[in-house]
């Protein structure tokens, strides 16, 4: 990170090229330094490369290095972000019928109802992944559900239909966060 800070600096236009393409490799670990270093030095493609890779609630230190001109921009992708993935996630939830004491329709090959408890725990759950800083760590929690944080084998028994740390309306939430996420438009788009 120091080489390309100094390149950058005294503007080495030979070495910045390369450079860009050797920050690339440390994504998407190193994501929140590189946007850093990214709108630092106005470097768009870097840029717009990076910021995929934030999660929902960045750290603020990351939001800390933007210039005034990229907070904006940075908002309105931002909300346009969650309108997107957890719009359509909570209008799922609350769309769903729940009157029964438990999810009904198991393998009926429609969408289940919810019941009272598995409506809290999904909301419970979309409220921790509002949390996560990277997208990385997004993808994983969708590819892995944790319903029950604090029980993580599973000791969520209110629901006869959905035992353990699952509820039978997940598949399609994740479903529905998922295209979400590939149909939102880049932070370029609000440049
Ligand atoms: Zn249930
Ligand atoms: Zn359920």
């Amino acid at each position: 990170m120091e080489v390309a800070e100094a390149v950058e600096k005294y503007q080495v236009f030979w070495a910045m090229n390369p450079c860009q393409q050797r920050l690339v490799t440390y994504l998407p670990e190193h994501a929140a330094e590189i946007v850093g270093h990214a709108v630092k030095h106005d470097v768009d493609s870097l840029l717009a490369q990076a910021v995929r890779f934030l999660g929902p609630s960045p750290c603020l230190d990351v939001l800390k290095k933007f210039p005034a001109h990229l907070v904006m921009a940075w908002v309105e992708y931002q909300k346009n972000w969650r309108d997107l993935v957890f719009g359509p996630a909570i209008q799922y939830i609350e769309s769903r019928e729940y009157v029964t004491s438990y999810c009904n329709n198991v393998a009926k090959g429609e969408d289940p109802d919810i019941c009272r408890i598995c409506r809290i725990c999904l909301l419970a759950w979309l409220a921790q992944l509002e949390k996560i800083d990277s997208m990385p760590s997004f993808k994983a929690a969708l590819k892995n559900p944790l319903l029950d944080q604090k029980h993580p084998r599973g000791e969520k028994e209110w629901c006869k239909n959905c035992p353990g740390n699952y509820c039978q309306n997940l598949p399609a939430l994740v479903r529905i966060m998922e295209a979400g996420i590939e149909a939102a438009p880049p932070l370029s788009n609000f440049l």
